[in-house]
Parts: C-alpha cells; sequence; structure tokens
C-alpha cells in the first residue's frame, strides 16, 4: 500500500490567488465590457531588456552549433554567471562574498522551500506574519508542524505579527526560534529593514546558534541611501544567514527563471551531538543530487544583467515600477488612505478606511472601481485590515486604477 506524506494533509487549500480569482471571474461574467485593471498578483508586466534578451539569443545560437552546443552543466550554475554575481552584487559594495558561495537554481521559490530539506524536523521555525506563503507552507511540508488552527496559524510555527504598531518589523521572538525567514524589502508590505534592525537580529541569530533564511528578492527596488540590500552588510551574518536572490523581479525573469542562493562557507549547523557541519556542503550535496542546473541560454541572458548596458537597461525598467509605485503611493494618500511601503519596494501596503475587513475592500474595490488587488488577510491574520497593491503594471493603467480609487466613498 502507497502511503503519502501525512503532513500534505495539514496544508490549507492554496486559498488566496483562487478565491480572487473567482470573485473577478464571477464580476467580469456578470458584468460584460467592464475593463478591469489587475493589480492583485505580484509578477512583472515589462519585456526582458534588450541586452539581456540579446543574450540570450545568442545562448540559443551557440546550442544550435556544434563546436559551442553545451550539454549538462555543473548543477550549482556556471562559472562564468557565479563569478558575474559575486562580483557585481557582492564585492562592487564591499561585501565579501566569492563564486563558490553561490548555488544559482531556477527560482527562490524552489530555493526557500528545498533549504528546509537540509535542516532536521526538530527545527522551530519562525516566520512573519503577515508573509509570502511559501515559507509556511514548505515548512509544514517538511514535517515541522503541527495542525493549521483556525486563524490559520499552524501549531509548532513561531509567528511573528508585523504592524503598524512596530513599524512592520518583528520583535524578537519570546520562544527561540532555529531557523528565522526574514523577507527585506517585504512582500507583502513593501517595508524595509535599517542596518539597526538587521543587525539586531543577526546578534539574535549569533546568541542562539540560529540561522537567519533571508529572502532579498526585491532588493533592486530599494532607493534610499543607507538601506542594507544583502544581510551580508551587516557584521557577523556570514556566520548565521542565508541569502536567497532572484532574477525575477530584478529583472523580468517570473517567466524566464533564474536564481540563486549564498551561502558562506563560515555557516554551520549542528547533529544532534552538537558537532558543527558546513550547511554549503549540505545544500550542495541536495543541489547537485537533484537538479541539473539552469539552462544555459537562461544563464547567458541572467549574466548580462551585470554588464553595464544590461544594469542601466534593468535598472530603467524598476524605475518605471518605482515611478508606479510612487504614484500609487500619493494618490492613496490624497484619497484619505494611509498607505505604507512603495518606496523601496514595488508593493504598496494600504490600511483600510474605518477597519473594513481586508475581503469586504476587495469587494469594493472590485465592484465600484473594477480594480484589483491583493487582500492583507491572505498574508496572515496580522494583515487583516489592509490590502496589497503591486506596482507591476503598465502606467496608463495605474493612473485609470488611482482615478477611480480616489472616486470611492
Ligand atoms: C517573487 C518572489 C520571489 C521570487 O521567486 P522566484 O521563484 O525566483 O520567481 C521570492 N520571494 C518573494 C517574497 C517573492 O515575492
Amino acid at each position: 500500500m502507497a502511503l503519502i506524506n501525512e503532513h500534505y494533509l495539514k496544508l490549507k487549500a492554496g486559498y488566496l490567488f483562487p478565491e480572487i480569482g473567482r470573485r473577478v471571474k464571477e464580476f467580469a461574467d456578470a458584468n460584460p465590457g467592464k475593463n478591469i485593471i489587475r493589480m492583485g498578483i505580484g509578477d512583472v508586466t515589462q519585456p526582458l531588456a534588450p541586452s539581456v534578451l540579446k543574450a540570450f539569443h545568442d545562448g540559443v545560437d551557440e546550442m544550435g552549433k556544434a563546436e559551442s552546443f553545451k550539454g549538462y552543466g555543473p548543477e550549482q550554475g556556471y562559472e562564468f554567471l557565479r563569478q558575474a554575481i559575486a562580483v557585481n552584487a557582492y564585492q562592487a559594495n564591499g561585501i565579501d562574498i566569492s563564486a563558490d558561495d553561490i548555488i544559482v537554481s531556477d527560482g527562490s521559490k524552489c530555493d526557500t522551500g528545498n533549504i528546509q530539506e537540509i535542516f532536521g524536523s526538530e527545527n522551530k521555525i519562525a516566520i512573519c506574519d503577515p508573509v509570502y506563503p511559501v515559507y509556511a507552507d514548505t515548512t509544514v511540508m517538511s514535517g515541522k508542524t503541527g495542525e493549521c488552527a483556525a486563524n490559520g496559524y499552524y501549531a509548532g510555527i513561531i509567528y511573528m505579527p508585523c504592524t503598524d504598531e512596530n513599524g512592520f518589523i518583528p520583535e524578537l521572538p519570546a520562544e527561540r526560534p532555529d531557523l528565522i525567514f526574514l523577507c527585506y524589502p517585504n512582500n507583502p508590505t513593501g517595508t524595509v529593514a535599517s542596518k539597526e534592525e538587521l543587525a539586531k537580529w543577526v546578534k539574535y541569530a549569533r546568541d542562539n546558534k540560529s540561522i537567519i533564511l533571508f529572502d532579498a528578492a526585491y532588493e533592486a527596488f530599494i532607493t534610499e541611501p543607507g538601506i542594507p540590500r544583502s544581510i551580508y552588510e551587516i557584521e557577523g551574518a556570514k556566520e548565521v544567514a542565508i541569502e536567497f536572490r532572484s532574477f525575477s523581479k530584478t529583472a523580468g525573469f517570473t517567466g524566464t527563471r533564474c536564481a540563486f542562493t549564498v551561502i558562506p562557507e563560515e555557516l554551520k549547523a549542528y547533529d544532534s551531538n552538537g558537532n558543527a557541519h558546513s550547511v554549503k556542503k549540505l545544500w550542495l550535496r541536495r543541489h547537485t543530487t537533484k537538479f541539473n542546473g539552469v539552462s544555459y541560454p537562461v544563464q547567458k541572458a541572467a549574466a548580462a544583467v551585470y554588464t553595464a548596458q544590461g544594469q542601466k537597461e534593468v535598472s530603467d525598467v524598476v524605475a518605471y515600477y518605482m515611478e508606479n509605485a510612487r504614484i500609487m503611493r500619493e494618490s492613496l494618500s490624497a484619497a484619505g488612505y494611509t498607505v505604507f511601503g512603495g518606496v523601496n519596494a514595488p508593493y504598496i501596503w494600504v490600511k483600510t478606511k474605518n477597519n473594513m475587513k481586508s475581503w469586504d475592500f476587495f469587494d469594493k474595490v472590485l465592484n465600484e472601481a473594477n480594480v484589483v488587488g491583493t487582500p492583507g488577510s491572505g498574508f496572515g491574520p496580522a494583515g487583516e485590515g489592509y490590502f496589497r497593491f503591486s506596482a507591476f503594471a503598465d502606467r496608463a493603467n495605474v493612473i485609470e486604477a488611482m482615478e477611480r480609487i480616489k472616486k470611492l466613498d
């Protein structure tokens, strides 16, 4: 008899985006011809930058000639890409990370989920509330939790509420976690953590032999000086942090797929006898066993992001989204909403008026303004009463959507 992994039975049905889809479809069917503007799902809308596209094409052409054809590449990524990442994303900013610390993959979603596998199921995991749902669901799948309570919290996970009161930076938890997921700039709140705040977490992790799993998917959207782009800007972080980065939002790779994990040699975790082991070695063992590398043309395209021309083009696209964010922030503030985020991240986190519930606000915005956003409560209980707008949209749609929302009463 084939037995299932029963931890999967604890998972709540993927509720948020299917439910949004259901309500939007119902509205569209009942109101044919209405122009619905979608600012819900965090997916890029602008095409690949020209230099990235050229490198992608060149990579494909190389695959078509016997003398430059490539079969399996190194599982952890080609040296040319890992070197380009180490030099441009880290060393150029004074951060001592080498190509050997970088492991290339097809996405940070996979990496943040798969990383759980190299850590024992006895580990206690801390996550923020609201949160990117992948961290919680993969914690459940890997057998580190009990059942899900009515409020959506799983037994065994340490939840750290992030609200207006704490500036969307969690307090240090009362119970000691072994693994701590942090994401800054944050999805969904669009907020950032200062150097001091991250230093507090690095110290906590060092004091408690915990590991920080730092998701920096939105690092490219930081516009203000002094905001850390990498956890390794914090002294001592190399011994206690793994960093996840992705080309998805940085360079429009959501459909192209390329990301990387950074694990410094110094990072250690322990066996049950207290002996230290290299986390990088375990991750490489997993990666090289279960993954056969990102396709060569995609890695060529990703490396082009780090050329001078690529950097310019990619940052122009980021600036386009951040101008959307500015328009949204200012329009929503002018319409009387309290808004967070949107300065160093492509998400605007809006407080609803009069404590309206997130889903009620969703229905109001959909029915009266024909605009789709994401109810904050879908990211966790502490998101109730908030709403997320994504700046990944076309400018004309952003302007039109804001005009319509201003007219709501
Ligand atoms: C979009 C996003 C990612 C990127 O995931 P990919 O699998 O690389 O596309 C990672 N983390 C967060 C929080 C995100 O919103």
